[in-house]
């Protein structure tokens, strides 16, 4: 059996979560993306070459997630790829939802992306549908399929919630069956979407229990990796006595949005608190009180955005302290497959 590896913050990783647009030709129901705070411009490849360069300099090489929306839906990210790679970035990767538009999978070798990562929110058309918007499944899977048959490594992404836990435990047979690489579980976010839906909806997403999330998930990621698979997700909760530690003091990240904001904290993205910005293709830090200000912030429930956007997920012992703290959501466990 494979024991999980808890993933350390590295100081000596950069990695560059670059969203090039924030249009999408889906409306899933949990979308983190928030044109209000990010944008809703495409980045011309001019801007796109330009804030790709601004983190070369760095003494590890930068890894690149490109992102959207859709990001396929930008006709010139082949160019961005090929580029990036030119640059030297250590490895590059394109999250989809599987349309793949403008032929990506023609304008692109496999050795210019290190993965094409799809993501699914179910096992089976009508829970992943019911999510992500009616023939999104049957898409998605050609789309991997394709990819897989053209030599690309394919990962998948799983967005775990209430309304998608039950049929976990079907993915690994699925992803074995597709020929896919690397599975990563992602816990939904109160953001976005799900942050804008009130309590009362009945068909609100909401996240699973620690109880929930405990029982299944890493059950679940073992299974794929007796297959072969390689499995990530977040830790969430921490047992006593272990270390907490944010991301955001001691890990090198950039969440860039169209707009030029760009943050080193996800759960911040719904907000104007971004620590650093592009002007002029510039990178700089952003004046005034921001995420960097949340960072220093020591409580005993763990992540501080987490208590103030998603406290839901916190319990109380009776003498009012919590029962456990929450990991910082960038902090993960890792099985290799094999
Ligand atoms: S595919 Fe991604 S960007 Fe598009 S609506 Fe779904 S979650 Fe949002
Ligand atoms: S999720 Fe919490 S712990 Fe992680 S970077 Fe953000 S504020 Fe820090």
């Amino acid at each position: 059996m494979n024991s999980p590896r808890t993933v350390a913050f590295s100081k000596n990783a950069t990695n560059v979560f670059f969203h090039i647009l924030t249009a999408c030709n889906l409306r899933c129901r949990h979308c983190y993306i928030n044109p209000s705070q990010h944008g809703a411009e495409s980045l011309d490849i001019d801007t796109i070459i330009a804030w790709l360069n601004e983190f070369t300099g760095k003494e590890n090489l930068p890894n690149v997630i490109f992102l959207g929306g859709e990001p396929t839906l930008h006709p010139e990210l082949p160019l961005a790829v090929k580029h990036a790679r030119r640059l030297g970035y250590q490895s590059i990767t394109i999250d989809t939802n599987g349309y793949l538009f403008h032929d990506i999978l023609n304008c692109l070798n496999p050795d210019d992306v290190d993965f094409f990562s799809f993501s699914l929110d179910g096992a089976t058309p009508s829970v992943n549908d019911s999510l992500r918007g009616d023939g999104s499944y049957h898409i998605c899977l050609k789309g991997i399929r394709q990819a897989v048959s053209r030599g690309f490594n394919t990962s998948l992404i799983y967005t775990v919630s209430s309304a998608n836990l039950h049929e976990l435990e079907k993915m690994p047979e699925l992803l074995a069956n597709m020929g896919i690489r690397r599975f990563f579980i992602q816990v939904v976010g109160i953001r976005g979407k799900s942050a804008q839906a009130v309590a009362f909806e009945p068909d609100r997403i909401n996240q699973v229990s620690p109880d929930q999330w405990l029982r299944e998930v890493p059950a679940v990621a073992q299974k794929a990796a007796m297959m072969g698979i390689s499995v990530t997700y977040p830790r969430v909760f921490l047992k006593p006595g272990e270390p907490f530690e944010c991301a955001g003091r001691v890990a090198d990240n950039y969440f860039i949005f169209p707009n030029g904001r760009v943050y080193q904290c996800p759960l911040c993205e719904d907000y104007p608190l971004h620590s650093k910005i592009f002007v002029n293709n510039r990178l700089i830090s952003t004046p005034g009180i921001n995420e960097t200000d949340l960072f220093k912030l020591d409580i005993p429930e763990g992540c501080v955005m987490n208590r103030i956007i998603q406290p839901g997920n916190i319990r109380y012992l009776p003498d009012g302290s919590p029962e456990y703290r929450i990991a910082c959501c960038l902090l993960k466990e890792e099985i290799c497959g094999g």
